[in-house]
């Protein structure tokens, strides 16, 4: 089973000609509003993966649809908290070729507190999978809390920080990251990847597929992503870090869950839209790459 402590955001999405640079004021094509969040996505994206996932996270009164939507796609969310705030939300730009920027409002995302993570997780078993990004507080108890009970632990460093990163670096056995957020920690720890102290770490590189890097076999190994026509990368990432973590949860081995998570991944770029639109294990089996 996942335990994910994460965030819950509205995705305001904006479909621009081109993205707006400083001081640019430009008309959105389109509007559509959807469930997103780095932590709702890969929640969702676990859920559809067929593993058991229990959300750890915070709501405003607004945000009740938000439970709602989880509970539809199959995430648990007894120890979600509808609490006094305004629910997180994203405002997403996306241009004619599927890039983006993203403004983030964090909300309720920051006011998870110590009593929240310490219930959910008393009922979590060893061996279970604590899975945590950079848009909540709580991250260092929860994963002392998790080391504590066996748990293992999964940290997507998005959106990077390095003071965030370093303060549970001992304790992550599974670290995803983008090319980027890679860069940013090797400068950060003057280390490179295969000199930290994680087990595994997995590198996304978009339509370059992914990098595992094993600090236990000491063996680095790339896979090429599936060929698609991408046209929305947002929420890519999200998704393979919840397919490659319930895979593993499921009993795959990395090759096995990085495979899954490669075509998860690809299959999420030819659609618009985040949580709302991960695929499940069915369309990803059925889909002729
Ligand atoms: P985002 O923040 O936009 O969700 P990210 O930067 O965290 O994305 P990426 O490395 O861009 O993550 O993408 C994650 C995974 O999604 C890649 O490892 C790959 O498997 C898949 N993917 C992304 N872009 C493409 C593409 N153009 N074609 C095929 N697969 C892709």
């Amino acid at each position: 089973m996942i335990w994910n402590l994460g965030s819950i955001n509205a995705d305001n999405f904006y479909f621009v000609s081109h993205l707006p640079g400083a001081g640019e004021t430009i008309a959105a094509l389109e509007f559509r509003q959807g469930l997103g969040g780095k932590g709702a996505n890969m929640s969702v994206a676990a859920a559809r993966a067929g593993t058991r996932v229990m959300h750890i996270g915070a709501l405003g009164a607004d945000g009740g649809w938000a439970l709602e939507r989880l509970l539809e796609y199959g995430v648990e969310t007894a120890h979600i908290t509808l609490m006094e705030g305004v629910t997180g939300h994203a405002n997403i730009a996306i241009d004619a070729e599927g890039e983006n920027n993203i403004v983030l409002f964090p909300g309720t995302n920051h006011q998870i507190t110590e009593e929240m993570i310490g219930a959910a997780l008393s009922e979590a078993s060893s061996g279970d999978w604590l899975l945590m990004q950079n848009e909540t507080n709580g991250q260092v108890l929860a994963a002392q809390t998790a080391k504590t009970l066996g748990l293992r632990l999964a940290y997507a460093a998005a959106p990077f920080r390095a003071d965030a990163v370093k303060a549970i670096i001992s304790q992550i056995d599974l670290l995803v990251l983008n090319e980027v957020e890679a860069a940013q920690l090797r400068a950060a720890t003057g280390r490179e990847l295969r000199q930290l102290p994680v087990d595994d770490i997995v590198v996304t590189l978009g339509a370059g597929g992914c990098e595992w890097v094993s600090n236990k076999t000491h063996q680095i190994k790339t896979y090429s992503a599936y060929k698609v026509d991408p046209v929305d990368t947002t929420g890519a990432g999200d998704t393979f870090t919840g397919y490659l973590v319930a895979g593993l949860d499921r009993g795959m081995t990395m090759p096995q869950a990085i495979d899954l998570a490669l075509r998860a991944g690809a299959l999420m770029v030819t659609r618009h839209g985040t949580a709302d639109v991960i695929p499940d294990l069915k369309e990803i089996r059925d889909h002729r790459f």
